[in-house]
């Protein structure tokens, strides 16, 4: 409502550059990294999220009102390793106009997919709590960069967020240390799980749709090798989102003539609030809970 009462009274009391405290105004794509942003920046600046939950962030897309808020923000953080490809002119746009951006695939060592799952930079670098214990660092970098900020209480929240991220990670290997090395096999609604896998020793078997975006759809044979490769590899599990339809990978659990189970993970985005996977901690402890069961 208060983006259409912008829209109608034509900006003039809303385009200001500041946030509707009078602080600075962080826009920020999705809510992954939203929620991560908002523990660095603590009540310093005011950070608002333009993906909803469960959002599937490969598609989502603003509206006028949204994309009008995006170009009046004091500074945007997005992921930048083509995740947002629905919201990517947006962004563009606003940096055209001169609003600094920050996009964190610049500061996480990202990977690289193989060239048959279309090459490129894998963007779900959330996978890898250590991956983002760097965007942390970049993130409080910038923020304390933006006039009138208080630095020292960001400075602080960043070193608080950090230790809190190492212990889920410690956490998370001292959980996977469970599942038996030949049981670390992971296959995938799309490719996902990447980082994860690096990072905590598990071999990625393949993915329902073999490709970084769930824009893209298996073929039949896409789903024949899979099958094959899942049957070989004797895969106990296949991920899924918990927020998108997994139709097609009941029907490569069928398929593969195993027995596999179909298992939801919150992949993608935060869920709605109140849930167990409405922060970025809450959603790693949930996926770290749901990969151990269906594989140890
Ligand atoms: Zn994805």
């Amino acid at each position: 409502m208060w983006a259409w009462l912008c829209l109608v009274t034509l900006l003039a009391a809303c385009g200001s550059p500041h946030g509707s405290s009078g602080q600075q105004e962080i826009v920020v794509t999705t809510t992954i990294l939203g929620n991560v942003v908002s523990e660095v920046v603590g009540d310093t600046a005011d950070v608002r999220v333009m993906m909803k939950p469960n959002a599937d962030p490969h598609s989502y897309a603003l509206s006028a009102a949204e994309a009008a808020h995006m170009a009046e923000a004091d500074l945007v953080i997005y992921n930048g390793l083509g995740l947002e490809e629905s919201m990517q002119r947006n962004v563009d746009a606003a940096a055209e106009s001169g609003v600094p951006t920050l996009p964190i695939g610049d500061h996480v060592d990202p990977l690289q997919f193989a060239e048959g799952d279309n090459g490129g930079p894998d963007p779900h670098f959330w996978t890898d709590p250590q991956r983002m214990v760097l965007a942390v660092e970049a993130i409080a970098d910038r923020v304390t960069a933006l006039p009138g900020i208080d630095g020292a209480t960001v400075t602080a929240n960043a070193a608080r967020y950090r230790d809190e991220l190492n212990t889920l990670s410690k956490n998370m290997t001292d959980r996977f240390a469970a599942i038996p090395v030949e049981r670390r096999k992971l296959v995938t609604n799309h490719h996902v799980l990447g980082y994860l896998a690096e990072r905590f020793g598990f071999k990625v078997i393949g993915a329902v749709i073999p490709s970084g975006t769930t824009l893209a759809s298996p073929s039949a044979s896409d789903l024949e090798s899979l099958a094959g490769a899942i049957r070989e590899a004797g895969v106990g599990a296949i991920f899924v989102d918990s927020s998108q339809p997994d139709r097609l990978a009941r029907v490569l659990a069928e398929q593969s003539g195993v027995q596999v189970n179909v298992a939801e993970l919150y992949s993608e985005s935060l869920s709605e609030s109140g849930t167990e996977a409405d922060s970025y901690l809450g959603m790693m402890r949930a996926n770290t809970e749901t990969i151990a069961d269906n594989l140890i």
